[in-house]
């Protein structure tokens, strides 16, 4: 048998900086179909989700459609901070109020509200299901509840909500339990559930449709309130603590730190700061490339680690300032120390640009994979879609592209109180992926193949292959990555959602 198979600890042996096309994984045993392989990950120290998929912090990556769709998809979304604080939290509302078990703080209406009022709360939140209680308020004694149906055909909308609202109910008492008030939902064939205490007062509301929305994505991040998972990156400055303040308000589940040099007395203290006032919540810290970094970051308190520093595809960090590690020798040197030291996970961050690549950062140790240009082009991503050339493009753009930092981005480097901006990366476009709801699952069955082929059923499975020295690695030569992608084809089509590095050979 040969005996040259490398694994981990000999092939990051020697001081080449290996990016994931550096190298190529050799086949395990394969003794499970591929329907058994699960993609369950520890994404920080305190939080699991079922896939390990994260959207970048960036605003042509994350608001709250995409948060909303990669928690659906058992992923989870970090909305971005190029904005306001009250339109950061305003996202978060938005993932927060998506799906529901009972709903603790329904918009409730008087009877004296009108029609027009339920339309504007349409507007606004973008349901209609109203319960109306004496007052207007939560807490007070329920008499009724408006919905779609109750408004449709009433085209005065001064009427008030008294004359329109059912007032026949269906109610369930507060303290029953969640499948139990699921079950009293499904049997009245209502939309609406109201919660009631023993006086009469409407505590809560559950929706029929969270029911449903339950059963379209079994696989959801959710927490025990069956809200989405969702977070929310701030900087390092002393005012974001204010913002910190606010997105804890609303609920958010995570919070990344965004710099890209994590390594920061400002990032140690914020670390201590967040962990003293907010123990439950989750803090990514970063950006890390080397051990030492990841150190100083573990002993403030970090849950994560968040690994990439000038790989990102939009980044031009490595050639302006020389600072940086190659990827993959990153994310295996990080993950590896992390793990060892404290059991802290950590997220790839950066240069990943196909399946390969997230098959790649796994098996180097990652928890999960951080993206910004491969969902940048989705439907779910934050901008409008043009031409070029008959090309159909989204805008997809570096935090710290002069473009971004005009609006506020620059905060990431340390550099948004500069005179002469010193811009770390660009703006550009990239290409149409349609909705991230056939793309992830497209992503997700490409990694199932893929753990199948290396014989492991589970991420952590993968991770003791790679610690335990079984998982192998080869270095790939210039021709074994030309020989390894599509060659000798005058033309030829994509079916990979525009994946390929030859994609510029490729015929649609
Ligand atoms: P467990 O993992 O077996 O405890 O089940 P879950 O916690 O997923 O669900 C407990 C109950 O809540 C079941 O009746 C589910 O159908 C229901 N459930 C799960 N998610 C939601 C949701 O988002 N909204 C509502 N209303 N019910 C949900
Ligand atoms: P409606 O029939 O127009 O009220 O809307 P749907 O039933 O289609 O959607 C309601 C969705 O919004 C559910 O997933 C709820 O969990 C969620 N939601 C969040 N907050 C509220 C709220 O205060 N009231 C209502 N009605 N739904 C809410
Ligand atoms: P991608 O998935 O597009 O390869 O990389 C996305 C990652 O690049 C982000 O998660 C972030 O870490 C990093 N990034 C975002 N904007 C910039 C930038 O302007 N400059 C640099 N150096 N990195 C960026």
């Amino acid at each position: 048998m040969e005996l040259n198979n490398t694994d981990a600890k000999s092939f990051f042996k020697n001081d080449v900086g290996i990016t994931y096309d550096d190298f190529i994984l050799l086949p395990g045993y394969i003794d499970f179909n591929i329907d058994e392989v699960t993609l369950e990950t520890q994404l920080t120290k305190g939080l699991t989700i079922k896939r390990p998929f994260v959207s970048s912090p960036m605003d042509t990556v994350t608001e709250a459609k995409m948060a909303i769709y990669m928690a659906l998809l058992g992923g989870i979304g970090i909305i971005h901070y190029n904005n306001e604080i009250e339109e950061q939290v305003g996202e978060i509302n938005k993932v927060k109020r998506f799906e529901n078990g009972f709903i603790t703080d329904p918009v409730v209406l008087g009877p004296d509200n009108t029609i027009g009022d339920v339309y504007k709360l349409k507007e606004s939140y973008g349901f209609s299901g109203i319960p109306i209680t004496e007052n207007g308020k939560l807490y007070a004694k329920l008499i009724g509840i408006v919905t779609r149906r109750d408004i449709a055909f009433e085209e005065d909308r001064s009427v008030k909500l008294s004359q329109v609202m059912t007032s026949d109910l269906v109610t369930a008492r507060a303290g029953i339990t969640l499948a139990e008030g699921n079950k009293i939902l499904k049997d009245s064939k209502k939309g609406k559930l109201p919660v009631v205490d023993e006086k009469g007062r409407l505590v809560s509301l559950m929706s029929l449709n969270d029911l449903l929305k339950n059963e379209d994505f079994p696989l959801a991040s959710k927490n025990k309130e069956k809200q989405l998972l969702v977070g929310a990156s701030i900087s390092t400055k002393e005012e974001d603590k204010e913002r910190l303040a606010e997105l804890v308000k609303a609920g958010v589940d995570v919070i990344v730190i965004d710099s890209s040099q994590g390594n920061s007395i400002f990032q140690i203290n914020l670390i201590k700061y967040i962990k003293n006032k907010y123990p439950d919540l989750q803090v990514v810290a970063g950006n890390v490339v080397t051990q030492a970094q990841c150190k100083s970051l573990i002993d403030a308190g970090a849950d994560c680690l968040r690994v990439g520093m000038g790989s990102g595809s939009i980044c031009i960090t490595q050639e302006t300032i020389a600072v940086g590690r190659a990827q993959g020798t990153a994310v295996y040197n990080c993950a590896k120390f992390a793990r060892e030291y404290a059991g802290v996970p950590i997220i790839a961050d950066g240069g990943i640009a196909n399946i390969g690549h997230i098959t790649k950062a796994l098996s180097l140790g990652a928890g999960a994979v951080m993206m910004g240009s491969l969902l940048a082009g989705t439907s779910e991503a934050p901008g409008e879609y043009y031409y070029k050339d008959s090309v159909r493009l989204k805008k997809y753009r570096g935090m710290a592209s002069p473009e971004a930092m005009e609006k506020g981005g620059g905060k990431r480097y340390f550099s948004d109180k500069e005179r002469i901006k010193f811009a770390q990366g660009v703006s550009g476009a990239v290409i149409d992926k349609g909705s991230i709801l056939q793309f992830i699952p497209y992503l997700i069955q490409g990694l199932c193949h893929a753990m199948q082929c290396l014989g492991c059923q589970n991420v952590s499975g993968l991770h003791d292959s790679l610690y335990n020295g079984t998982l192998c690695f080869e270095a790939r030569s210039p021709s074994a990555q030309r020989e390894g992608t599509v060659h000798s084809l005058q033309a030829f089509t994509d079916p990979t959602f525009g994946m390929l590095q030859s994609k510029t050979t490729s015929a649609k």
